[in-house]
């Protein structure tokens, strides 16, 4: 019996020995650019809410009269009875304002991408996925039982090679529209290009660009892109600032995800007071474009600093700026030197990613001199941090 329990013991301390162990840091705060964590206050550069909406006032207000207005529990699952009025309302709305016909939303991202790829493609079929791509869309493409090709993070040429030489009945591309631990951005015109030339679909998770690019609208409203074959997933935790995720398609992928995808039939459908939050927030996203500028601002700031002071960001336009780090050890050397000084930034390690790194998130909820201040830190900090290895 006590073999089951050394077997575990003997995993977790080979991950301390590795620096790779984690914990559940508690925080005693709404999600802001300052938190309090341990008793501590500290700004946050470590949430997705890009535009400080996790606790916008119009989108709790909303949260509350939802709670008043359809209670707490939706019941049961969307196919059975948790099928509210409000769930109905929030999905028309995202699907017109992603410019889509129909839409469905669901509990988590995570389980949006398995929603959608096991729906889709089954042991004839083949799907072909970045490198970079998020933990969810891996999970789902093994899930799926498809062929399972990945190609090199952004190589459109290696990726048309492995579309020539397959002969499975489907073909689905899967892509993170905004890579969330690198924070570049995929050539989503080019993949759509392939996908109309192999006659594949094309499935963007877009967890990291609604809200933020084109005017809000996402990264496929950025890039002008509009075709039936593309599948667009964006969730609603990260700058929507709430909890879930959709996806929006041709109604007739809507439909077949409805009747298909067990990840959607099997579970009980999302309060819906989370979908009154969400259909609030989509009005804030709409009509509050200062957030996006403050947060384009933000970013320019810091990389102009640090780029500019030698510091190795990697290359991104979006709220994510990584800063790669030479071992987790160093990763974690540096996320505890800053914490000490009041700033909270996450130390990304493997297996979340190939290298580890420091992934800097930036707000709108940001004040300009909280961004500065973080700069003046991190360059006094990395050449006492990395002195024994060689940082540029
Ligand atoms: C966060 C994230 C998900 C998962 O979404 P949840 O709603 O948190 O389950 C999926 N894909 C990407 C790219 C993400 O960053």
């Amino acid at each position: 019996m006590t073999d089951l329990f050394q077997q575990l013991e003997a995993d977790l301390a080979e991950r301390r020995v590795a620096h790779l162990y984690r914990r559940r840091p508690v925080v005693a705060t709404p999600q802001g650019p300052t938190v309090i964590v341990d008793g501590v206050t500290l700004t946050n550069f470590c949430s997705n809410d890009y535009l400080g909406l996790a606790a916008h006032p119009h989108i709790v207000a909303a949260a509350q009269a939802g709670a008043s207005r359809w209670g707490v529990g939706s019941g049961a699952s969307h196919l059975v009875c948790g099928h509210q009025g409000a769930h109905e309302e929030c999905e028309r709305k995202l699907a017109n304002f992603v410019g889509k016909p129909a839409a469905l939303t669901l509990a988590t991202g995570y389980l949006a991408n398995l929603a959608v790829i096991t729906a889709l493609i089954g042991r004839e079929d083949a799907v072909f996925a970045d490198k970079l791509n998020h933990a969810s869309l891996n999970d789902a493409c093994l899930l799926s039982r498809a062929t399972f090709k990945r190609y090199a993070h952004n190589d459109l040429a290696m990726l048309e090679r492995q579309l020539a030489q397959t002969e499975a009945r489907r073909k689905l591309i899967v892509v993170d529209a905004v890579f969330s631990m690198d924070g570049d951005t995929a050539p989503l015109a080019g993949l759509l290009a392939l996908a109309e030339r192999y006659d594949a679909w094309l499935f963007m998770d877009d967890a990291h660009g609604f809200g933020v690019l084109g005017e809000g609208r996402g990264s496929m409203a950025a890039a002008s892109l509009a075709s039936p074959r593309i599948i667009y997933m964006a969730t609603l935790g990260k700058a929507a600032g709430v909890a879930g995720a959709f996806v929006a398609a041709e109604e007739i992928v809507i439909d077949y995800l409805i009747n298909m995808a067990r990840p959607y039939i099997y579970t009980t459908a999302a309060p819906a007071l989370i979908a009154e939050a969400v259909s609030a927030s989509v009005d804030v996203i709409a009509q509050e474009a200062w957030r996006r500028e403050r947060l384009q601002a933000h970013i320019a700031l810091l990389r102009a600093r640090l780029t500019g002071a030698g510091c190795a960001l990697m290359p991104s336009g979006t709220a994510i700026q990584p800063l790669e780090m030479p071992s987790s050890e160093a990763a974690l050397g540096l996320s505890a030197a800053l914490r000490q000084r009041g700033h909270w930034v996450a130390a990304i390690r493997p297996p979340t990613v190939p290298t580890p790194r420091l992934r800097i998130t930036l707000s709108a909820a940001h004040e300009t001199a909280a961004v500065s201040q973080l700069v003046d830190d991190l360059l006094d900090l990395l050449p006492t941090v990395n002195s024994s290895r060689s940082f540029s």
